[in-house]
């Protein structure tokens, strides 16, 4: 059966490097049997100037019929004056919350290749491969009751309500076991529990959905101690699992130990394995048009697709290998090249990891 991809380009950068994930895709429609069809649609800034919204319901309709949605980026200088309702980044959330992908998968891979790149020691972070999964619909973001409001004081006080129930925290236990059964094998579940009792009962609900997954070896660990052995031992993890909240924070930080933000994919899921993939960078505004961009991070999210939503293991492992002869043989966009490397471009980087697709 032939499944439908919705790609949504976006702004800046986003058609050029998507543009280069699309020859992937070609390539393993034509030479591997890949059964997929694509169609373009709008959203962000490119939307709201050809409909004024930067989410069409033209794009809603796309993205829910469509299997899987690969995403370039939203935004640029050219919309920030707009009013917040009809900002690009508007139809990026709104793109997540119609869809409900609640699950956010965020690798952070360190390729050899690419070692001195990390502000980390080589040895610290050589060969790091973290998964991150992020719950992205729940928790302190979404809860209610919150505002301000002045108290019996009359002192302004802020309020945010942590919140989440059995059923959310165990959706998203599921999906972190089930990755981590076709990784490593090992979960690391972050939280509070010593503090907060909303994440005492993420543990509990966490160690119960464990028990479908007898396989996976599962740890926990408290938010503040996590943070810190991100920093001293990153490679003692394979998959951590974590809160909205805890998950923004840790994520970024273990996205940096890699050093190169223009290598690192994304997956956010439903909870059908459906899902949208794209780039963890945003339309970097600098560099667009120059086409000096690094379509990697959005080449390998289309191998998230492939592993997660089209469940083709071995294409995703043939397009993360072409991806890893590429920077073998020295070829770097100008974000991650280094001296005695090959200075390459967009297309032709493109170009380079579809040759090797096809060797
Ligand atoms: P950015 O990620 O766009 O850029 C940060 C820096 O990284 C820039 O110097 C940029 O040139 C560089 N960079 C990013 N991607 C790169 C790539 N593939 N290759 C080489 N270099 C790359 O972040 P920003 O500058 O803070 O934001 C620019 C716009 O993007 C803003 O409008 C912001 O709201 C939006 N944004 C969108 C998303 C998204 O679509 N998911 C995410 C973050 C930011």
């Amino acid at each position: 059966m032939t499944q439908k991809i919705a790609v949504l380009a976006g702004d800046g950068i986003g058609p050029e490097i998507v543009a280069e994930a699309l020859k992937v895709l070609d390539t393993l429609r034509a030479d591997f049997g890949l059964a997929v069809e694509t169609e373009a649609g709008l959203i962000g800034g490119a939307a709201y100037d050809a409909t004024g919204t930067p989410f069409p319901d033209t794009t809603l309709k796309l993205a829910q019929q469509a299997d899987a949605v690969l995403l370039g980026a939203v935004g640029g200088p050219k919309w920030e004056p707009l009013d917040y309702s009809v900002r690009p980044e508007r139809g990026l959330l709104g793109l997540r919350s119609e869809l409900e992908l609640f699950a956010n998968l965020r690798p952070a891979i360190l390729y050899p290749q690419l070692v001195h790149a990390s502000t980390l020691k080589p040895e610290v972070v050589a060969g790091l491969d973290v998964m991150i999964i992020r719950e992205l619909t729940g928790g302190i973001y979404f809860g209610q009751p919150r505002g301000r409001r002045n108290n019996a004081q009359g002192e302004r006080e802020g309020y945010n309500t942590l919140i989440y129930s059995e059923s959310e925290i165990r959706r998203i236990a599921h999906i972190a076991f089930q990755v981590a059964r076709k990784r490593d094998k090992r979960l690391c579940s972050i939280d509070k529990a010593n503090v907060l009792e909303c994440t005492e009962l993420w543990r509990e609900v966490v160690v119960e959905t464990g028990k479908d997954y007898p396989e996976v070896e599962l740890s926990h660990m408290y938010v503040d101690n996590a943070a810190m052995q991100l920093v001293r031992n990153p490679k003692q993890f394979d998959v951590m699992l974590t809160d909205n909240m805890f998950g923004d924070i840790l994520s970024d930080c273990a996205a940096m130990l890699t050093g190169s933000i223009g290598m690192l994919p994304s997956a956010s899921l439903d909870k059908a394995g459906k899902g949208m993939y794209e780039p963890i960078h945003g339309s970097a505004p600098d560099i667009t048009g120059k086409g000096i961009a690094n379509p990697i991070a959005t080449i390998l999210s289309v191998a998230m697709m492939l592993r997660y939503t089209l469940n083709n293991e071995a294409l995703a492992d043939r397009v993360e290998q072409a991806i890893r002869a590429t920077l073998d043989e020295g070829y770097r966009t100008p974000d991650i090249y280094s001296e005695g490397t090959a200075k390459v471009g967009t297309v032709q980087m493109g170009d380079l990891i579809v040759r090797k697709l096809r060797a």
